[in-house]
C-alpha cells in the first residue's frame, strides 16, 4: 500500500486505530503525529486566540471516505495511544 505524507510537513502518515464507538465511523485514521509539524504547531497558537482554548489539531486523512482535514486534540498525547507500529516493530514489544 502507498504510504499518505503529511502535506504540511511531509511525515509519513500513522495509521490510528478508533474505538468502536468514534464519531468518524471508521475503523482508524491516517494521522499525522508528528509534535514538530507546522499545521499542530500552529494549531496551538490558533486555537487560543480564537477560541481561548487550549487545543489544536492533527493533519488526517480518512482513507474510507477519501478525504483530509483537521482531527482536533486537546493534548499532545491524545490519539498516541492508539497509533499502531508495523507489524515487525510490534515483536518482542
Ligand atoms: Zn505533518
Amino acid at each position: 500500500m502507498e504510504k499518505l505524507k503529511c502535506k504540511y510537513c511531509g511525515a509519513i502518515l500513522d495509521t490510528v486505530l478508533l474505538p468502536p464507538e468514534n464519531d468518524w465511523g471508521v475503523e482508524y485514521l491516517m494521522v499525522c503525529m508528528n509534535n514538530e509539524c507546522s499545521y499542530y504547531v500552529k494549531g496551538w497558537d490558533w486555537m487560543l486566540e480564537k477560541y481561548n482554548v487550549k487545543a489544536s489539531y492533527r493533519y488526517k486523512v480518512n482513507t474510507f471516505h477519501g478525504d483530509d482535514g483537521p482531527l482536533s486534540i486537546r493534548s499532545p498525547l491524545d490519539y498516541t495511544g492508539w497509533v499502531v507500529k508495523k507489524f515487525n516493530e510490534k515483536e518482542g514489544g
